[in-house]
């Protein structure tokens, strides 16, 4: 039975982000166990699991504790929830935790169940916030184009990248997007870092004054954008951008979906970056990726606004079935506790200057226009002609073949649009593993060529 289960896959299951026409030729890679930073397929097959699942297993895995974390509150107290003022212990620790980790004014948590239904979340209460104190006009939102707030009708409509808006009918009304701040990319030849970060904030100044202040919200961003390409954002943006958005009071938001629990070095990537949200979300490796959770920040003025228009309203009619899932948030608070005695956070600040230089050493591989990265997060940015940084045709599907070299060789890591390849490894990989990672790479590309 085990050995068909490609063929009953296609037969049965839609997969999400999948070229679904291509995939009925390829099939599925269906991974069956997993030990370290390492995944194992059905044929017993290892791979480095580059890519941390999807930038979340920052513990990598089999981590017996997580595992005896969960095990503890299923047996104790499986399922019980925050409706109505009930509650239960792993939500009231996870929360009082977190409001000491994370680096903004926090008055209180709110739990999800994902990064999509943080980000969502967060619309909703800007809206809710901004209707108590009698502004209904500021309710627009912005966000950067190849940015990646989830999927969701609001949530994709932030996303800035194309598959999550053609022939869906979004963006929807009132999101709007700011320009990628990627300087390989947007940057005018010759302009530096700097000189491009002023003129992008130039541009947001321009866009929010175009739009009217007092018809913006918000701004969301990523520390490190993800999805979009793993990209760093250049020298001084977030410095250059803070003030504009203070002049118009339009609110910073932090989406720490990926950035959170460490991936930078710092525990959040806004304290890396200097950026200083008026709240942040988060998601992934807050469980390490075991179990699903995400959740807001809430600072104390939009509290105050919640406060005085659920009392209006007779409640706050927003949450889901399983926010703050009792046996998810055990598993945050013990992936918090082994990520404060192991030291992980400083561990990334050690190990990063090694995964730096590996990923800079493929910045003189003929295919390679750009090597990207910060802490134990990189990006590629495949391109035909290195001068010229032009790009191969879409249709080649050149990054992508190489993601496919990379798994023949035993290391998973993911494609993205616009010819970009994303490496994200556990937290917990090894120097020798980082070697070996990008020692699969290198062979990887050198097949592509
Ligand atoms: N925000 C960022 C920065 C993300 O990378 C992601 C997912 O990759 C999300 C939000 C959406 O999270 P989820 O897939 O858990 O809904």
């Amino acid at each position: 039975m085990r050995s068909n289960l490609a063929a009953r896959d296609v037969e049965t299951l839609v997969h999400p982000y999948t070229n679904l026409a291509a995939f009925r030729e390829t099939g599925p890679l269906v991974l069956e166990r997993g030990h370290g930073v390492y995944v194992y397929d059905t044929d017993g097959r290892p791979y480095i699991e580059g890519m941390a699942g999807l930038w979340c297993t920052a513990l990598g895995y089999s981590n017996e504790e997580l595992v005896e974390a969960a095990s503890e509150q299923l047996s104790r107290l499986p399922f019980t929830h925050l409706f109505s003022g009930r509650s239960h212990d792993p939500a009231i620790e996870l929360a009082e935790t977190l409001k000491e980790l994370m680096p903004v004014p926090t008055s209180k948590v709110f739990f999800t169940s994902s990064g999509s239904e943080a980000n969502d979340t967060q619309v909703k209460l800007l809206w809710y916030m901004n209707n108590a104190l009698g502004r209904a006009a500021k309710k627009k939102i912005i966000s950067h184009v190849k940015g990646y707030h989830g999927v969701t009708v609001a949530t994709a409509s932030m996303t800035g990248l194309p598959a999550n808006h053609a022939d869906w009918d979004l963006p929807l009304p009132g999101f709007l997007h700011a320009p990628c701040p990627h300087h390989y990319r947007g940057a005018e030849p010759g302009e530096s870092e700097a000189a491009f970060s002023a003129r992008l904030a130039g541009e947001l100044d321009a866009l929010i004054l175009r739009e009217g202040p007092e018809t913006v919200a918000a701004f969301f961003v990523e520390p490190v954008m993800g999805a979009g390409g793993a990209i760093v954002p250049p020298a001084g943006y977030f410095e250059a951008i803070q003030p504009v958005l203070e002049r118009h009071d339009v609110r910073l938001v932090a989406d720490e979906v990926i950035c959170g629990f460490g991936r930078l070095g710092t525990w959040f990537g806004s304290e890396s970056l200097g950026i200083r949200p008026h709240t942040l979300s988060f998601a992934k490796a807050v469980t390490s990726g075991y179990l699903p959770l995400g959740g807001v920040s809430i600072d104390e003025p939009l509290y105050r606004a919640m406060l005085a228009e659920s009392a209006k309203i007779g409640t706050f009619g927003h949450g889901t079935t399983y926010s703050g899932h009792p046996v998810a948030c055990a598993v945050a608070l013990k992936t918090i506790e082994i990520f404060r005695r192991d030291r992980i956070v400083e561990g990334v600040g050690a190990k990063a200057p090694h995964f730096q230089a590996r990923l800079s050493g493929l910045a003189d591989h003929p295919l390679v226009g750009e090597a990207r990265g910060i802490g134990l997060i990189g990006g590629l940015e495949i391109v035909a002609d290195k001068g010229s940084k032009r790009q191969y045709d879409p249709k080649a599907g050149v990054a992508a073949r190489c993601v496919a070299f990379a798994q023949a060789e035993g290391l998973i890591v993911r494609f993205l649009a616009g010819d970009r390849i994303a490496i994200c490894p556990p937290l917990v990989i090894t120097s020798e593993e980082i070697d070996a990672l990008f020692d699969r790479l290198t062979r990887a590309l050198d097949r592509t060529l």
